[in-house]
């Protein structure tokens, strides 16, 4: 083991704080990388907050952190993928049994047996998963992807979620040239799916409950830009959309975008908020709507999702690391 600086919450209630925590040497498939970037994830605010206490509670410390970037460091002797030197991303999960059927079809986000980057139970060393907010962290290179070199880092780090939670689904649903998509709320994850629903030739209609947002949005790539609160814009758009991506991860009203699907359209939650969320079956009846939700993506998928962003196409925003301020 080596100790390493990292940013931890004590308690739900407690601010990030300063501390050092321990990391496994590396055996032999493992990387060792020296984090430069990690994105700022809702999750981790979630998870910091304890709010998702029903489902994965928190085990305190909690580092959070799974948009990472970094400089391999060190390499395990059977590790064929990474040398010194090289640009390395991880993400949401850190190891799977890669021998159920999910892993074999490279869907590991659905492995049962998945282990997730921080809060999840640590089997090397016992006690938990600690993320991305740290100088440095160990992973199997199999959960290790290569950052192309036309990506800048920074950058590259919110596709690590943000990024892969919007693109997997979008191209799981079908999202192409001539589709209409509609996008709810502009946050970290919203704004990302933006940038792919245009880029895949969507026409793209962005939700928002703050009109202030209309500029970014239509930098972004929308198409159009709807203030949900007003219920006239809503009408227009009644029966229309054949995709809506919903990524508000607070409580909201998630039936007056059921209604604006076309017949057998599809709204993806990748939002999660904390409280169950009401639905009525009458809206999804009237047209074979269906609902659905959608986990990260599998561990072949930022590699298509990073070389369909290509070199011309900026990225997001990056944060950088809070050990880096
Ligand atoms: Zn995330
Ligand atoms: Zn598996």
């Amino acid at each position: 083991m080596f100790k390493t600086k990292a940013y931890s919450a004590a308690s739900a209630t407690s601010s990030l704080a300063s501390t050092t925590i321990a990391r496994r040497e590396p055996t032999e498939p493992d990387v060792q990388i020296e984090i430069l970037f990690c994105g700022i994830c809702h999750s981790d605010l979630h998870q910091v907050r304890d709010e998702w206490r029903g489902v994965m509670p928190t085990v305190y410390p909690c580092v959070p952190g799974h948009e990472i970037v970094g400089r391999v460091t060190k390499v395990g002797s059977a590790v064929t993928k990474f040398k010194l030197g090289d640009l390395a991303a991880v993400g949401c999960m850190v190891d799977s049994d890669r021998t159920c059927a999910e892993c074999q079809a490279g869907l590991e986000q659905f492995c049962r047996n998945m282990t997730l980057t921080y809060n999840f139970p640590d089997k090397q060393l016992g006690g938990v998963t600690y993320g991305g907010y740290s100088d440095s962290i160990v992973v199997d290179e199999r959960f290790v992807m290569r950052v192309p070199s036309n990506l800048k880092p920074a950058g590259a780090a919110p596709l690590l979620c943000a990024g892969i939670t919007t693109y997997s689904p979008m191209r799981h649903w079908g999202v192409t040239a001539g589709k209409k998509v509609g996008v709810v709320g502009l946050g970290g994850l919203g704004h990302m799916a933006v940038k792919f629903a245009h880029a895949l030739g969507a026409h793209v209609v962005v939700f928002t409950t703050s009109p202030n947002k209309r500029e970014d949005a239509l930098r972004l790539g929308a198409d159009e830009v709807v203030v949900s609160r007003n219920s006239n814009e809503m009408k227009k758009h009644a029966g229309s959309f054949d995709f809506i991506l919903d990524a508000v991860s607070a409580d909201h009203d998630i039936n007056a975008y059921i209604d604006l699907l076309r017949r057998d359209g599809n709204i993806t939650l990748v939002g999660a908020p904390e409280k169950p969320l009401a639905v009525a079956a009458f809206g999804l009846l009237f047209g074979r709507r269906s609902l659905s939700s959608s986990p990260i993506g599998g561990i072949p998928e930022p590699r298509r999702c990073s070389i369909f962003v290509g070199p011309k196409t900026s990225l997001p925003m990056s944060r950088s690391s809070p050990s880096r301020k």
